[in-house]
């Protein structure tokens, strides 16, 4: 199964694709992730990454593009992948409708969580990743069971640098100029699923199942 996860920042996609992951035993690809980890190399990458997600744009498409056609080249992704958080822009849409082209592989659906604005600020302000795992929490709308341990590995979990209000209103506007574009360019396919993301994180999983189902 080959899953495409849209969203605005704060939507619930991470969230969702740790979950679609352990039920359907496929690949998360998460470009956030990608950037996160390299950051915390302290590579080339991760020096460029961190000076655009700090200031709340996108890294660049030749960049964000090299690393995920890299990514997908990879064997494991022969049995299936969730992308997440790519594409962003217009330009890597189409650059991943090329990439896929070259593998053969065709995209199953495109699901697009969809949260309003009020909403989001409060999601990513309380979110909560795990140092260990990269497991997904929020204080107050799914809290660890002991506070600032993860469930799954008893790991720390610590705030994004990029989780603060202003970098967050920020990041909103960024998706609304160049993300949201996406939604008519997925609708044209005729892949295009929109999930209601405001209901609780199990409902929002099911519904996700269910369009998977029917695909
Ligand atoms: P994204 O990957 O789209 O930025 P996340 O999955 O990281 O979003 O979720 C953002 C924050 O909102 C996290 O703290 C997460 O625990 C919380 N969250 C996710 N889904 C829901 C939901 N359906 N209802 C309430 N909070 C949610
Ligand atoms: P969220 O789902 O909360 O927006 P992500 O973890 O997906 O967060 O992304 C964090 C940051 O990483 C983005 O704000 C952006 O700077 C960078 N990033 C992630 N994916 C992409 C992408 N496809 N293109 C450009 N930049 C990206
Ligand atoms: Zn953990």
């Amino acid at each position: 199964m080959y899953i495409l996860l849209m969203g605005p920042p704060g939507a619930g996609k991470g969230t969702q694709a740790e979950k679609l992951v352990e039920k359907f035993k496929i690949q998360h690809i998460s470009t956030g992730d990608m950037f996160r980890a390299a950051v915390k190399e302290g590579t080339e990458l991760g020096k460029q990454a961190k000076a655009c997600m700090d200031a709340g744009q996108l890294v660049p498409d030749s960049v964000t593009i090299g690393i995920v056609k890299e990514r997908l080249a990879k064997p494991d992704c022969k049995q299936g992948f969730i992308l997440d958080g790519f594409p962003r822009t217009i330009e890597q849409a189409d650059a991943l409708d090329r990439t896929l082209g070259e593998l053969g592989i065709k995209l199953d659906r495109v699901i697009n969580i969809s949260v309003p604005a009020d909403d989001l600020v409060s999601r990513a302000t309380g979110r909560r990743i795990c140092k260990g795992c990269g497991a997904t929490y929020h204080i107050t709308f799914n809290p660890t069971n002991v506070a600032g341990k993860c469930d799954k590995c008893n790991g720390e979990t610590y705030q994004r640098d990029d989780d603060r209000e202003e970098t967050i209103t920020k990041r909103l506007s960024v998706y609304m100029a160049q993300t949201k574009p996406l939604v008519e360019y997925y609708q044209d396919k005729g892949l295009y699923t929109e999930i209601d993301g405001r209901q609780p994180i199990d409902k929002v999983f099911s519904d996700i199942v269910a369009s998977l189902r029917g695909a």
